[in-house]
């Protein structure tokens, strides 16, 4: 079954006023068994959130039945990040304070509301923030100008660096304009990595106003409702078991798959009485229409996930420090509160940097300044600013609202290092050594989840390759990096890098990602130089258990450098980017030559070399005495091994004692072209 994939992925309906669109990401059927289950459940993170919760539903429940007054509300402060590129995406306040009731409605079964359905009111409340975490007074909502407004799954991580609020003390909701793939939502589950604690929300299905006017705003409340711990009601299909199986509730029937429309059915006849599935239920996939209850197996979730996981955010000592106390009294005037970020401190000397105004409470004026940057100052909002000089430098931002006016400045915000020269060619590794991560390799995990490492059950030569287990990967969209050391690429004829993978799918609909980026700015800016997804990226048959391949089932990768044979300072990563696909395994990876297939160019006439085989030095005759010539020497594998400036000399006698006998290849270069001979060391 498509069990992790339907654990927290989204919910996919659109409902237009009246007439209903289904636009589906993972609305495939259930494969047949087997089932992820066990491999879900040895993922120790979620196996210790899952058994803490429901530990804690059977204590609430004695403790509700002996003390009902400890059935009190809990209140969730709420930070709503809105992240726009200055369109209709940038919402109201008004939208955002309109989802915000929704949400009380819904969780609340606020009486004569919409929420108000056949099911139970789960005791939690929102409130949109008032306080920030530097104490400053607020609405609760950010707004960022920035292009990851059109998200992409695999970007999360970059909407946290734009902007996150501590998420021990405030549930972070990011709005975009398009998330990847249709999806109009998606959330963290509890007990996850903290950099990615969230819900990320597209802007026109935020409330029931503004741009989101046809919508009824359940589709956060579907995605709060897993980022409490809630599973789908149709995960993992009609299960074993009503209460410890499926989505751990008793009184949500089961469901085979999920349902998109409001027709009454009935998947499942393994509960007893045999209920209709749950199409009101907000943990459905059916249209927002038909949706108004939780129910109150899924409130003792919810209420066991603020027991024993989200246990700070809802005290009382957090609703003061947050502004969400009932005592709260707002200031007369909430002034700005200046605030900008980029993404890029760390550059190389001569890039851009890009700033944003994350001030809170709506600058209209904005007085940048940049130490060691060009320009020096700015009043736009989001100035790119150049750094030309080595060092860190300071940034400071003063803004007003026309009444109030705050600054802040952050010494060494800014740090410029010169690109360096890289190492020499050739690379290899083949991960046989048996450390991980080998020498000089950075593995970067950024959501500290699932993530490369060693691998015996299949390589291509010695005993290891390296994995990465998308099977159990709930994390969908993450991106995990294995990054190179920075190579000098002028240190090889011909740089092409050559790598081997292996990988099977698991479900046609789900496509995991794999990609090789390359950077020429010092990490700045990546270039996108392969990429393989879906049948392109497969090797081996689509499977749902963990694919280990065999000896056929591996490919070759093979990537040609050649545009970036000038460049002295070059970063290379592969990244995996995980759809709850299966394994993806890579070895022997060569970065280096592909040289020894060059044949001698056809036109050897003006230039001579002789002896050849030679022993102990080579002569070079010209024809003619052009200016600006070089000769290189490459070695049997491609390095680099000579390279000298020869002006217009028309004789020249090499000296070859310190190379080795082997087929060498001389090439002369003039301006950008080359020509190429054959060269035998024979002694
Ligand atoms: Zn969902």
């Amino acid at each position: 079954m498509n069990y992790l994939k339907q654990l927290i992925k989204t919910i996919l309906l659109v409902w237009f006023s009246g007439s209903l669109s289904i636009i589906s990401l993972n609305a495939q059927t259930e494969p047949q068994a087997p089932c992820y289950f066990d491999e879900y459940t040895n993922n120790k993170s979620i196996l210790k959130t899952e058994t803490a919760i429901q530990a804690s539903v059977e204590r609430l429940k004695n403790n509700l039945m002996n003390n009902p007054l400890a059935d009190s509300s809990k209140v969730i402060p709420v930070v709503v990040h809105v992240i726009h590129n200055g369109g209709s995406e940038n919402i109201s306040d008004e939208q955002v304070e309109s989802q915000i009731n929704i949400l009380n409605e819904d969780f609340g079964k606020i009486p004569g509301s919409n929420g108000d359905g056949n099911g139970v009111d789960t005791k939690v409340r929102f409130c949109l923030a008032r306080i920030d975490p530097n104490g400053n007074c607020t609405n609760g909502i950010v707004r960022i100008n920035s292009l990851l407004t059109y998200h992409q799954t695999y970007e999360r991580a970059m909407l946290t660096q734009l902007s996150f609020w501590d998420n021990t003390k405030y549930l972070n909701i990011y709005l975009v304009k398009t998330i990847t793939g249709g999806i109009l939502g998606y959330s963290s589950f509890p007990g996850g990595p903290p950099a990615e604690d969230g819900i990320v929300v597209r802007s026109n299905v935020f409330g029931n106003t503004g741009t989101a006017s046809s919508s009824l705003g359940r589709t956060t409340t579907h995605e709060v409702g897993h980022w409490f711990g809630l599973y789908h009601t149709f995960n993992n299909g009609c299960g074993d078991d009503v209460c410890f199986d499926g989505d751990y509730v008793c009184d949500t029937p089961p469901q085979a798959s999920p349902s998109f429309s409001c027709t009454t059915l009935n998947t499942c006849s393994n509960d007893v009485p045999d209920e209709n599935d749950q199409k009101e239920n907000y943990m459905n996939y059916t249209p927002g229409a038909c949706k108004d209850m939780f129910t109150n197996g899924q409130k003792l979730r919810v209420q066991a996930t603020l027991d024993t996981i989200r246990t700070f955010i809802w005290s009382d000592d957090n609703l003061v420090s947050t502004g969400c106390d009932t005592n709260y009294i707002a200031p007369e005037i909430c002034g700005v509160a200046a605030n900008f970020v980029t993404l890029t401190p760390d550059i190389c000397i001569g890039n851009e940097v890009g700033f944003m105004d994350i001030s809170l409470n709506v600058a209209t004026s904005w007085q940048w300044f940049f130490v060691g940057g060009t320009p020096e100052s700015s009043t736009l909002p989001n100035p790119s600013i150049t750094y030309n000089s080595i060092g860190s430098f300071a940034v400071k931002l003063i803004v007003s609202d026309g009444t109030t006016t705050d600054s802040l400045a952050i010494n060494d915000y800014i740090t410029v290092s010169n690109p360096g020269v890289g190492n020499a060619l050739p690379f290899s590794e083949y991960f046989d050594s048996g450390i991980f991560p080998p020498q000089g390799i950075i593995i970067n995990n950024p959501d500290g989840g699932i993530t490369w490492g060693l691998d015996s059950a299949a390589s291509v030569s010695g005993g290891y390759s390296i994995k990465i287990n998308n099977l159990i990967n709930i994390n969908y969209g993450s991106a995990d990096e294995i990054i190179f050391p920075y190579f000098d690429l002028t240190s090889m004829l011909e740089p092409t890098m050559t790598f081997k993978w292996a990988y099977a799918r698991s479900d046609p609909s789900f496509s995991d990602e794999m990609l090789v980026l390359l950077s020429t700015d010092c990490g700045s800016n990546f270039t996108q130089i392969f990429y393989r997804t879906g049948n392109a990226l497969a090797t081996g048959p689509t499977q749902t258990t963990p694919f280990i391949p065999d000896s056929s089932q591996w490919k070759s990768a093979e990537i040609p450098l050649a545009n970036y044979a000038s460049d002295q300072y070059v970063q290379i990563k592969i990244v995996n980017i995980t759809d709850g696909g299966n394994n993806l395994y890579i070895d022997n990876i060569d970065i280096g030559s592909l040289v020894t297939g060059l044949e001698d160019t056809d036109d050897p006439g003006d230039i001579a070399l002789y002896p050849n085989p030679a022993s102990d030095y080579v002569m070079l005759r010209f024809t003619d005495n052009t200016e600006n010539r070089q000769v290189k020497i490459f070695d049997p594998v491609g390095k680099l091994v000579l390279s000298k400036d020869i002006g217009n000399a028309l004789t020249i006698r090499l000296s070859l004692n310190d190379f080795p006998n082997g087929i060498y290849y001389l090439g002369i270069w003039k301006n950008n072209s080359m020509k190429m001979k054959k060269l035998v060391i024979s002694r």
